[in-house]
């Protein structure tokens, strides 16, 4: 699609664990394999970590388990070592190092890098977990520490729902990382990205707006700063259906008039369709994009609404759920 072409991707910088096929560091000397994060990996740059290792624990080694005491604890399963200062101070350390970042993608269920899906036992050689959603050490640093940049895991990755969230949030901080250096930059940004940010909320899309107009009346770093804040609060919620057809709506309004009769109806029924998700996001787009380009309307055709990521992460696996 001649609309997907146009667009020139900002290259994300993601941390991964490093078990997720860079290294075979888990506990039993293993490496995961993972098709998806091998086709994304032309398109990011990748900071491969393993918080196990770097605390010095060789591979293989025993399991390490979240325990709960007083305080979530980290034990090492035979040895009794309790290695929770340790692998606390890797992570403020590892975290304080890192470059300015867009986002994570780390191994589920880890006691270091689970987000939410890891077992917690009540001693460390008990024989089953009190529940299985605790957050790994890492994992929970980075979500104190970036409240507002992507994160996910190799088997929430796997839902193409969650991946379409993932991967627009992911493109979008990278777009805002490379693209707010003067307010001509800012102003581009918002301006591409600006059917997207409806889509996510747009009350807060008008006080970003109100931001750039007001720009003079602030010091350019102060207006970097509430740009990016208000931008992360808004990619922090999960993107609607309902806001999504708005932006769609407001798109559709640049060229409807200049539709036949039967395409136009053809386009409100995919909206229609979609609200009631017989039709996906993806598939949406599909409907509308040959529109934009058959009227070379050139403002719908640089949105990142309809080409949020490099048209190759588009996986074929059906989608299902929200959007
Ligand atoms: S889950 Fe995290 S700590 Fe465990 S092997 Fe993978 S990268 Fe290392």
């Amino acid at each position: 699609m001649e609309v997907l072409d146009i667009h020139k991707f900002s290259t994300p910088i993601v941390v991964i664990s490093k078990c997720l096929g860079f290294e075979p560091c888990r506990y039993d000397g293993k490496m995961i394999f993972c098709d998806i994060i091998d086709k994304i990996l032309p398109f990011i740059d990748v900071l491969p970590v393993c918080p196990e290792c770097e605390i010095g624990l060789g591979v293989p080694r025993a399991p390490i388990r979240l325990v709960n005491g007083k305080t979530i604890r980290l034990v090492q399963t035979g040895t009794e070592q309790d290695i929770t200062e340790k692998m606390q101070n890797f992570v403020n350390d590892f975290l304080d190092s890192l470059p300015e970042i867009d986002g994570f993608i780390l191994k589920s269920k880890s006691p270091s890098c689970g987000f939410g899906n890891t077992k917690v036992f009540a001693f460390s050689d008990a024989s089953k977990p009190l529940h299985r959603y605790g957050i790994g050490f890492l994992a929970k640093g980075i979500m104190d520490r970036f409240p507002g940049l992507p994160y996910i895991d190799e088997m929430s990755l796997m839902s193409p729902q969650l991946q379409e969230e993932f991967f627009t949030k992911l493109f979008l901080m990278a777009d805002f990382r490379l693209h707010h250096n003067s307010i001509q930059e800012l102003m581009e940004f918002h301006r591409r990205n600006k059917l997207l940010l409806m889509a996510y909320d747009l009350n807060k899309l008008k006080i970003l707006g109100r931001i750039l107009a007001d720009n003079k009346q602030h010091l350019f770093s102060e207006n970097v700063t509430n740009y990016a804040r208000i931008i992360q609060e808004m990619t922090s919620e999960t993107l609607l259906r309902t806001n999504i057809i708005n932006a769609f709506m407001h798109a559709f309004g640049y060229f409807s008039k200049r539709l036949e009769h039967s395409k136009r109806h053809y386009i409100l029924d995919s909206i229609e369709a979609y609200r009631l998700g017989n039709l996906t996001l993806k598939e949406l787009r599909q409907v509308m994009i040959p529109c934009i380009v058959e009227f070379q309307v050139d403002y719908l055709m640089e949105q990142t609404l309809f080409h949020p990521y490099p048209e190759n992460l588009y996986f074929s696996a059906p989608e299902t759920g929200k959007i």
